[in-house]
């Protein structure tokens, strides 16, 4: 056997017909001059002559040494996109695809046509394509659609050391599809990119490959990093702090862009907005002599520095970085404007840090979600005579790579999604980043020459931060990722070759879930780990959206419900719709204003949700109604700000829509559903399908208001039951429902605040739980009253049944079945 094994292997390694053509690539002399700088570029022929003699093969290097935009130049040059196949890389957050789409066509002197981009909602690929840069969600999906991905001839899996969910399981998969690819006699080839030389769980795992791949390392010209840590650590208002300590540096040291690593997108735009008031920049309006003057003062500040402790940079990049959810792809309605921000009035800050406007700053914000044409100001010099400051999210971190920047400004945090694994609860919240990650910031300093990190926090806490953290698949649910690997059939999911395996724990909860929703087959014995997918399953699948939404999709087009469920689905998915009106107001003017705001959103919401039949759909009524006026009045920007709706929020649930029919489209094509934009109201007969389509989604979330026998303990009035927790949960005073309270409620999630509230709140008929959630009841004999009958037009015998809700036991109303 073991001989077979290595002749297949010598198969695979010779099999690859190496493309001989050379395919010139016409730049600039500028580029020219740039790339040559790149570490990089000294490796080519190694990194070339690897890809050559193996099947995969993984490139370490430190950020900016040219990893992203050099290696798909090299495949293109050794003639890898040239026989109608193509150059495939991926990368975990949207910006960097985009980002790095237009800057390696510009290098390559190529139009978008050739080197292109794709992610979740849009893009630029054509039928030129060579090279495509595209989120790791992306290139998944493609993978369902063709397993041998025929299309390429490379894949590059770019960011690995980020460790994202999708990243982890492409790998997993590439692993099996370029050894099938070269078995079939069409060749293809893996790289895999890290930014840190911690890749053991990629090389060193028997289960991804047999042979671990070769681990190129590409030598960074790194120079040291002075690293100053706080002697005190703001518990909150790092953001303040963050801003005394950017302009301190702009005061008094010497010439240098400053990166300031903030945690989210509200945050940044704060810090920006101080930073302009306090060193305000009009265009040319510097001359010579500022400029001097600006010497001046550097050269004096620089004699009174004192020298200061060095860490060696070597040290810390073997280790991976922190991951950061919130510019993911797959975290879309993510962490915009959360109010999280502690925004202290510019007026009373900014006068007490008497800031020296002399020497503009040149402030500019950098996150994902930022319009590209905005990003690209990061890349150019600033104005002259003008200092560059950035401020950015952990986008910076090692995605993007700025030039000139010699000191950092790192708040230590890092906003990251957490879930809660009974409840399903996820919440995004900022906490202390680890230490490879606070080093990879710090490294940001030092890509030109010597620079400074400044630490708003102490070594002691910096002590305290974990080393790195675990690979994001091990902290979240799997059963969006269970369900996509049957749609595979990959039907043992434990035996799935993951880099890092999520828990059995995990696994079995997800495939459970998967069954009783009808995506997966009943299992022979319960815990099994390998039910095959059903038909359902596999239309679930291909819709972009958790399992539960997607039943609900899948089901959606009975009485023509399917452009309602679209719109629930869209709006659940982006999270958050309303703005947080209940935030602290800083002054008496803003808090008229807020309780005005307030109750106009009050009256909007008990508009939306309607009455009679329409308020049994509850909160998701309101849903519906509030994504119906927007659309409306044509989803304007100050449509949403008078209604208190997030405009974000808003725009993103419109290009979702879009996006779901279309995927619904191209499952059931017989249906062919249009969806206007704007909305009729759903009849009565509507609503009551959508409260059972939606019951159907969510039955693992149904709650019992609480029965009078229970009530003996004051902590329950008004409270509800659910199967899984032990304590009650209730209806937010903001739910459409708080007045009415039914009996039966299913909630799209419980987030804990004062108290344990259901958000997503939709009334359920008693009567439906055993017909529409048969696999949670269990059911009586026959009842005796009425008798069982003969149904002529069926052919079976027919009876009424009592059931109990499993687990809790509630009893349910007899129905005939
Ligand atoms: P790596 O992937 O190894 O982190 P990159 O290939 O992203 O490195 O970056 C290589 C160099 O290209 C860096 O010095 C970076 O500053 C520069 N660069 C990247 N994108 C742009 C851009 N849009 N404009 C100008 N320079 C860029
Ligand atoms: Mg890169």
């Amino acid at each position: 056997k073991e001989k077979k094994t290595s002749e297949q292997e010598k198969v695979q390694n010779k099999a690859p017909s190496q493309p001989a053509v050379f395919i010139p690539v016409d730049r600039s002399p500028e580029i020219q001059e740039a790339r040559l700088k790149l570490p990089v570029l000294a490796e080519e022929q190694v990194i070339m002559e690897a890809v050559r003699e193996n099947p995969g093969i993984v490139i370490c290097g430190e950020t900016g040494s040219g990893k992203t935009t050099q290696v798909p130049q090299f495949l293109y040059e050794a003639g890898y996109a040239s026989d109608g196949q193509i150059i495939g890389i991926t990368e975990p957050r949207r910006v960097a695809a985009v980002s790095m789409s237009h800057r390696v066509a510009k290098e390559m002197n190529l139009p978008p046509q050739v080197v292109s981009y794709q992610i979740r909602y849009e893009g630029n690929v054509t039928s030129d394509t060579k090279i495509k840069f595209m989120t790791d969600g992306v290139l998944l999906k493609e993978i369902q659609k063709d397993f041998l991905l025929r299309r390429y001839r490379v894949i590059i899996i770019d960011e690995a050391h980020e460790r994202s969910v999708y990243t982890d399981i492409l790998i997993g998969l590439l692993s099996r599809i370029v050894p099938l690819r070269n078995k079939k006699g069409m060749p293809m080839k893996l790289l895999i990119m890290s930014a840190t030389l911690r890749v053991e769980d990629f090389t060193d795992n028997q289960r991804l490959f047999r042979t671990p791949p070769p681990v190129i390392k590409v030598d960074s010209r790194q120079f040291p990093v002075t690293i100053h840590f706080n002697k005190r650590t703001p518990m909150e208002d790092y953001t303040g702090e963050a801003f005394h300590k950017t302009c301190k540096i702009h005061r008094m040291l010497p010439p240098g862009g400053i990166l300031v690593f903030l945690t989210g997108q509200a945050e940044v735009h704060n810090l920006c907005r101080r930073l302009r008031n306090a060193f305000p920049f009009r265009k040319n309006n510097t001359t010579d002599a500022d400029t001097s003057e600006a010497m001046r003062k550097f050269k004096k500040a620089k004699q009174k520095k004192k020298s200061l402790p060095r860490i060696d940079l070597d040290n810390y990049s073997a280790l991976p970085v922190d991951e950061g959810d919130e510019d993911r792809e797959a975290g879309i309605g993510d962490e915009e404007d959360g109010g999280s921000d502690l925004d202290i009035g510019d007026d009373l800050a900014d006068s007490e840090e008497k800031a020296d406007p002399s020497i503009p700053l040149y402030v500019l914000p950098l996150y994902s979600l930022l319009a590209p044409e905005q990003q690209a100001k990061v890349f150019r010099p600033p104005p002259p005579g003008t200092r560059l400051c950035v401020v950015a999210t952990n986008v910076a971190e090692t995605s993007l790579t700025i030039p000139g920047i010699k000191y950092v400004v790192d708040c230590g945090r890092v906003k990251k999604r957490f879930y809660d694994r009974v409840t399903g609860v996820s919440s995004f919240k900022v906490t202390w980043t680890s230490q490879a990650s606070a080093n990879q910031r710090a490294g940001r300093a030092g890509r030109t020459e010597p620079g400074h990190c400044y630490r708003l926090y102490s070594s002691a806490v910096f002590g305290d931060f974990s080393l790195f953290s675990e690979a994001e698949i091990t902290r979240r649910p799997v059963e969006d990722l269970v369900l996509q690997m049957k749609d595979l059939n990959i039907d043992k999911v434990v035996n799935f070759p993951f880099p890092t395996p999520p828990s059995t724990e995990a696994l079995v909860a997800a495939e459970q879930l998967l069954v009783s929703l009808g995506a997966l087959e009943e299992p022979p014995r319960t815990g099994s780990l390998s039910c095959p997918i059903t038909p359902l399953g596999r239309a679930m699948a291909s819709f972009p959206v958790t399992p539960r939404y997607a039943k609900m999709l899948a089901l959606g087009k009975q009485q023509d419900c399917l452009p309602y469920v679209i719109a629930v689905v869209a709006a659940m998915t982006v999270r958050e719709i309303f703005e947080d009106l209940d935030r602290p107001a800083r002054s008496e003017e803003e808090s008229t204003k807020l309780t005005q705001r307030r109750a106009r959103m009050t009256q909007m919401r008990r508009l939306w949700a309607g009455q009679g039949a329409a308020l049994q759909l509850g909160d998701l009524m309101v849903l519906l109604g509030a994504v119906g006026a927007c659309e409306f009045a044509g989803c304007t920007p100050k449509f949403c700000e008078d209604n208190g709706l997030r405009y974000k929020a808003m725009v993103e649930i419109r290009k979702l829509r879009g996006q779901l029919t279309n995927a619904v489209n191209a499952v059931c094509p017989e249906v062919g559903v249009f969806v206007d934009p704007k909305m009729t109201p759903p009849t009565e007969h509507q609503v009551v399908c959508l409260r059972q389509i939606v019951l159907a989604g969510l039955g693992d979330h149904l709650a019992r208001r609480v029965q009078a026998e229970d009530l003996l303990d004051p902590k329950w009035k008004n409270g509800y039951k659910t199967p899984l927790m032990d304590d009650p949960v209730f209806i937010h005073p903001n739910s459409a429902l708080f007045k009415t309270l039914p009996e039966f409620v299913v909630y799209q999630e419980v987030m804990e605040t004062t108290k344990m509230y259901m958000r997503g709140v939709s009334a359920v008929e008693a009567e439906w739980i055993p017909q529409l959630l048969p696999q949670y009841c269990h059911f009586s004999s026959p009842e005796e009253s009425p008798l069982p009958w003969f149904c002529s037009s069926s052919g079976t015998i027919r009876c009424h049944r009592k059931s109990t809700f499993f687990r809790v036991g509630w009893q349910l109303p007899a129905v005939e079945m």
